[in-house]
C-alpha cells in the first residue's frame, strides 16, 4: 500500500513557504469573517490557521503570548489598577497570561465567535480564561469598541490577524488615536507588528500610525519558530515613554534578560523604522 503524506503550507513569498507535515485535518470552517482550519501536526501539536496563515501552535504559542503581555506589563507602575483590554485574541492565550501575572479585570473583544469556540475545543488551557470571572468576553468589532467605550485600561493589547480583512483597521492611525484615549496616564498599548523580514509593511503601518499618536513608540522582537522567518515584531506605544521596570516572574521564554534584549534591534529593522520616523 502506498502511503500519502499530507502537508499544510503557508506561503511567505512566490518562492518560499513553510510546510508542516500533518497527521490529520481536525476542523475546517468558513465563518462570516474568515476561514479557520485546525491541524494535528507532527512537530508542533495542534495548529490553528486563519485564512491559510499560522495563528498559533500548541508547542510554541507560549512565546507569542508571553511576549505580547509580559513585556508591556513590565512597564506599569506599582499602583496600576489591573485593568486590561485585548482586541482580537479569541484563542484566550493573551487573557490567560494576563491572569497569570495578576491582572484583575480583562475585557477581550474578539470579532469572530468561531475562534473562541474552536479554541475551547482544541486549546482548553488557553480558552479556560474565558470562564474566569475576571474576564469579560465581548463578541464584536474591536475598532468599534475602541471608538465608543469610555472605560480606561492600564494596557491595551492588539492580538490581531495580519493587516488584511477585518484586522486592516487595527493598524490605522485613527484606531490608535482611539486606543490612546482608553489608556490610563502611564498606560501602554502593544500590537503584534508582523515579521520585519517578510511583512515590513505591517511594521511600518504600526510604527508610523502609532508615531502620530503616542509620545513614545518602541519595537521589540522575539523568536517564534512557526511564524514567517521565525523572527517577529511587536510595537508598544505610551504617552511619556516607558517607566521603571517592574519585575515579573520568569516564563518559558520571557525573563529579565529577554526583556532587556528584546528592544535591541538588528540594523535592518532599525533602518526600516528610521525610514518612517
Ligand atoms: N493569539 C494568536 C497567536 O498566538 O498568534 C493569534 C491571533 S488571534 C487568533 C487573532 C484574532 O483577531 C482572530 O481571532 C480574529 O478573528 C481577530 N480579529 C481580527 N480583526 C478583528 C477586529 N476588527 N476586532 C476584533 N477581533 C479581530
Amino acid at each position: 500500500m502506498k502511503l500519502i503524506e499530507n502537508w499544510f503550507s503557508e506561503r511567505y513569498s512566490d518562492n518560499l513557504e513553510l510546510s508542516f507535515r500533518i497527521k490529520d485535518l481536525l476542523l475546517s470552517v468558513k465563518t462570516d469573517y474568515q476561514r479557520i482550519d485546525v491541524f494535528d501536526t507532527y512537530d508542533f501539536g495542534t495548529l490553528l490557521t486563519i485564512d491559510g496563515t499560522v495563528q498559533m501552535t500548541q508547542f510554541d504559542e507560549y512565546v507569542y503570548h508571553e511576549m505580547i503581555t509580559m513585556v508591556p506589563a513590565s512597564f506599569l507602575n506599582e499602583n496600576y489598577s489591573g485593568k486590561a483590554l485585548i482586541i482580537g485574541g479569541g484563542d484566550g492565550g493573551a487573557a490567560r497570561r494576563l491572569l497569570d501575572v495578576g491582572f484583575k479585570q480583562i475585557v477581550n473583544v474578539e470579532i469572530d465567535n468561531h475562534v473562541v469556540e474552536v479554541s475551547k475545543r482544541f486549546y482548553p488551557d488557553l480558552a479556560s480564561s474565558f470562564s474566569d470571572p475576571r474576564v469579560k468576553l465581548i463578541i464584536g468589532d474591536g475598532i468599534e469598541y475602541a471608538r465608543t467605550t469610555s472605560e480606561k485600561f492600564d494596557i491595551v493589547i492588539i492580538d490581531s490577524t495580519d493587516p488584511e480583512g477585518p484586522a486592516e483597521g487595527l493598524f490605522s492611525e485613527e484606531f490608535y488615536a482611539n486606543v490612546e484615549k482608553l489608556l490610563t496616564d502611564d498606560g501602554v498599548m502593544v500590537t503584534q507588528s508582523g515579521s520585519p523580514y517578510y511583512q515590513p509593511h505591517a511594521l511600518k503601518m504600526a510604527v508610523s500610525g502609532m508615531g502620530k499618536v503616542f509620545g513614545s513608540v518602541r519595537t521589540y522582537v522575539a523568536f517564534i519558530p512557526t511564524y514567517p522567518s521565525g523572527f517577529w515584531s511587536f510595537t508598544m506605544g505610551s504617552r511619556k515613554g516607558l517607566g521603571k521596570v517592574r519585575e515579573l516572574p520568569t516564563g518559558r521564554y520571557f525573563n529579565s534578560e529577554v526583556l532587556e534584549g528584546c528592544m535591541k534591534l538588528p540594523e535592518f529593522v532599525k533602518k526600516l523604522i528610521n525610514e518612517i520616523t
